[in-house]
């Protein structure tokens, strides 16, 4: 059984940039780094031929007996939020070589196979998400990467350059979709659907598309004790009322999968003895159906407007992005499915709320996502665990369906 490798090697990673709180592996860091260079070990040890490109994606393949048919692929990502968790993209890598190991045993099947570790998945470092996949998918915004700067002020590109990756060859990076014929990624869950279900898989069929919204509220500084509480313009008053409505609309849609948070709020003095004269503030807004998402934006911006003006303060609205809901493909969505039902493997079909690699994949290739339990629905924290006995169901899923697309 290769439980006992799959737990050694999530072990080995987890090592690998752990501070006193979790494990940091930020894009294009050391540790990110040095956790690609472990795998890279692994997977060539492992007999897959392995190149980088210009993004810093790694590529790992495992022949088929024709060499012009068309690759069948799964991956997911080693980068990691600061402090976070031991499986959350892990799963995906260990996970897929695992798989891959198993097939290999099996003998040549007639596909290739790739393993991909993409490049600067999580958005922790530059504000930018999945960069690799984006990448591949012939979706990369070159203008406002070449922009984008880390919490220290390195630019993208000097880290890129540093680390021997740039933005100027990403043309190399994009695939051809002609040459793919499907992707895979193995994830847990990040939620808490599958354990309130108790189902051992869940099978995606919409990932949630984010849309971030900055509202920023000018008012009227002035003094706590001088200014009349009838004569005030305080901008905090009008964000604390726009939080609560955000709260509220979005709890109306909820039926429809919608989700819309106030994650941050800055307040302009933030003086204890001054009345707040600005507030900037973000509201993260998810959904899986889009007309329900544009209908949500509509209610937040008319609730936005409405109370300013009751509080006679001033407002602009800027949209930073609002991307689409992505489908996973039907057919690989049945081919789980049917892995599920031949291994006798409880599932659930559902819908990821948070983003992942295989929503850009999908622009190029039938997609699917394969979601483990984690414990409690916990992750992005050191705290994030998933049972070993889901993981390995999660990778016999994952075998059968590669193998069933590769064969
Ligand atoms: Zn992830």
């Amino acid at each position: 059984m290769d439980q006992q490798w799959v737990e050694t090697m999530l072990g080995k990673l987890s090592q690998i940039g752990r501070g006193s709180q979790g494990v940091s592996r930020l894009a294009y860091s050391d540790a990110d780094m040095n956790a690609k260079e472990f795998m890279v070990r692994i997977m060539r040890e492992s007999g897959l031929t392995v190149r980088i490109d210009s993004i810093g994606n790694i590529i790992g393949r495992l022949d088929g007996v024709s060499p012009d048919a068309s690759i069948v692929i799964t991956g997911s990502h080693l980068d990691t939020v600061p402090d976070g968790g031991n499986y959350d993209g892990a799963v995906g890598i260990v996970g897929g070589l695992a798989a891959i190991k198993r097939l290999q045993a099996l003998g040549p099947l007639n596909h290739p196979i790739e393993l991909i570790i993409f490049a600067a998945s999580e958005s922790s470092r530059f504000g930018l998400m999945m960069l690799g996949s984006k990448s591949m998918a012939g979706m990369a915004s070159r203008h406002t990467w070449s922009k984008a700067k880390d919490s220290s002020g390195i630019s993208l590109p000097d880290v890129l350059q540093a680390k021997g990756f740039s933005l100027q060859e990403l043309d190399q990076v994009s695939r051809v979709k002609e040459n793919i014929k499907a992707f895979v990624e193995l994830h847990i869950e990040q939620g808490t659907v599958l354990g309130k279900a108790k189902k051992q898989i869940g099978i995606i069929e919409t990932v949630a598309a984010p849309t971030l919204i900055k509202v920023t509220i000018n008012g009227e500084a002035g003094h706590t004790g001088a200014i009349p509480m009838e004569d005030r313009h305080d901008a905090l008053v009008s964000a604390a009322t726009i939080v609560l409505a955000v709260q509220s609309i979005a709890l109306e849609q909820s039926h429809s999968g919608t989700a819309a948070t106030v994650g941050k709020l800055i307040t302009t003095p933030g003086t204890i003895s001054v009345i707040p004269s600005q507030v900037e503030l973000w509201i993260d807004l998810r959904g899986v159906d889009q007309e329900n998402i544009i209908e949500t934006i509509q209610e937040i911006k008319d609730a936005v407007s409405t109370i300013a003006d009751e509080q006679e303060t001033l407002v602009a609205i800027d949209m930073l992005f609002s991307e689409k809901p992505v489908q996973m493909d039907s057919y690989v969505t049945r081919m789980i499915e049917t892995a599920c039902i031949d291994e006798n493997v409880s599932y659930k079909r559902m819908n990821s709320g948070g983003g992942h690699d295989a929503m850009n994949m999908a622009h190029l290739a039938p997609a699917g996502i394969i979601f483990i339990p984690c414990k409690d629905g916990i992750s992005h924290s050191p705290r994030e665990f998933a049972e070993p006995a889901d993981i390995m169901k999660g990778i016999d899923i994952l075998t059968k369906t590669l193998y069933e697309l590769a064969k």
